[in-house]
């Protein structure tokens, strides 16, 4: 009898690989450590990749059918509440990156590639599941829990995230790197949001070690907030509440109308985040990492998810593409590494020059995006929206 793959990790990342795999009829099981299969926090935006990837998985349609369909990407001075570029998402962009650009809710995404697996009956999720050891024969794995049980299969998934037990032993490389930025995140119903902010669009307020990220979510019913300040915080935090006047400090120097946005938000949770240096190795034998515990990244490109959606129909297609397990996963590797760590050295990028900057680092952002045009915009961000991630002679688009 041939093992099935075990995934450690049941967020957007595990199940997506259990839900890719079990599109090539590979059978998998997935240890979550949670005692329900859930996904907390609310919006996310999905590049035109990360809709590559929906269809790729079978839930595109579903995807589309939830998804809020924002008309432009917005970013403002924080400043002096100037515009300093818009990228419209219309139908030359669509055109042009073959998807469309959209926010959807965590919990739908992970709620339907959930219900994916289940359809499929190739997929056996356990929960109360805690991942904490491999070890490894030359012809299967043997996952370790905490609790003292284990189970085997043909490969090992960590898919735990930012924290994976996998990934430390695999490369022993410590502790994730805290930024020291903090992100507050909120979720109000339409009515309380000023007016004039009620738009259609993802609207970045960009100032001195700070921004603001305002979306509609839930078919406009509600808007989803985002601050971030940089606040030198040395503890990683993951979902803390916290209280109002926490989240206002520092914001004395922004535009009124930015500050707003802040004034209206309610029953804040905080996260500190974290990233990790890019590595070039992420399989072991018979193991692989795979969405944060591969490549964690800040979540200023906006990309986190979708490189966990990628990594998971890579992992298929390289499953598909031969039955030697070891090789499967180096390809799948191969396929991923340089693309996953361009978008993690990106995401630091765009926080220090574009989001957060300071004077003159500020005038340099605004003199050169106020000349881009939306080709300018198209011909930036090509490599990372029109491709799935994959090589041309695996499919790759
Ligand atoms: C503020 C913020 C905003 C973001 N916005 C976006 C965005 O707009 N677009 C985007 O694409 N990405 C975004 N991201 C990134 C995205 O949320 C993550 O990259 C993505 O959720 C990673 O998925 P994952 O499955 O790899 O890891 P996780 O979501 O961390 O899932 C890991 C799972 O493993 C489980 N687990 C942990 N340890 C164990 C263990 N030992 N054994 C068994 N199970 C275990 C956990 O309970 C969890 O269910 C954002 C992130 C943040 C913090």
């Amino acid at each position: 009898m041939t093992h099935p793959v075990l995934i450690a990790g049941g967020g957007i990342g595990g199940l997506a690989a259990a839900a890719a795999l079990a599109g090539k009829g590979v059978p998998s099981v997935v240890l979550e450590q949670a005692s329900q299969m859930a996904e907390i926090g609310a919006g996310i935006q999905i590049g035109p990749n990360g809709f590559h990837c929906f269809d790729a998985l079978g839930i595109g349609p579903q995807m589309r059918k939830t998804a809020v369909f924002i008309d432009a990407l917005r970013l403002l001075d924080a400043q002096t509440a100037e515009e300093i570029t818009r990228i419209p998402l219309d139908a030359p962009f669509r055109a042009h990156f073959g998807n469309p650009y959209a926010v959807v809710h965590r919990a739908e995404l992970h709620q339907l590639l959930l219900q994916r697996c289940i359809d499929s009956g190739l997929v056996d999720l356990r929960t109360s599941q805690s991942a904490v050891s491999y070890s490894q024969d030359g012809t299967s794995v043997t996952l370790h829990l905490s609790g003292g049980d284990q189970i085997t299969g043909r490969a090992l998934i960590g898919a735990e995230g930012l924290r994976s037990a996998i990934r430390a032993q695999m490369l022993q490389d410590g502790e994730p790197i805290v930024s020291g930025h903090t992100t507050y995140r909120s979720v109000i119903p339409v009515d309380r949001m000023p007016e004039d902010l009620r738009m259609n669009a993802a609207t970045l307020w960009a100032g001195p070690k700070c921004h603001i990220v305002h979306y509609p979510l839930k078919g406009g019913s509600v808007f989803n907030l985002v601050v971030t300040y940089h606040r030198d915080v040395a503890e990683a935090v993951s979902g803390r509440s916290v209280t109002h006047e926490e989240v206002a400090v520092g914001f004395e120097h922004i535009h009124p109308s930015a500050r707003a946005v802040i004034e209206h938000g309610s029953d804040w949770k905080l996260w500190v985040l974290c990233d990790r240096e890019p590595v070039s190795r992420w399989t072991e034998g018979r193991v692989a990492l795979l969405g944060d515990a591969a490549h964690p990244m800040l979540q200023y490109f906006a990309q986190g998810a979708c490189m966990a959606m990628e990594d998971a129909v890579a992992l298929a297609v390289a499953f598909d593409s031969t039955h030697d397990v070891e090789t499967a996963l180096a390809r799948y590797q191969a396929m991923r590494m340089t693309r996953t760590a361009r978008v993690q050295m990106n995401s630091r990028l765009i926080g220090d020059y574009i989001y957060h900057p300071d004077d003159a680092k500020a005038a340099v952002r605004n003199e050169v995006m106020q000349g881009m045009s939306p080709q300018d915009w198209y011909d930036q961000l090509t490599w990372i929206y029109r491709s799935n991630g994959l090589p041309p002679e695996m499919g790759g688009i």
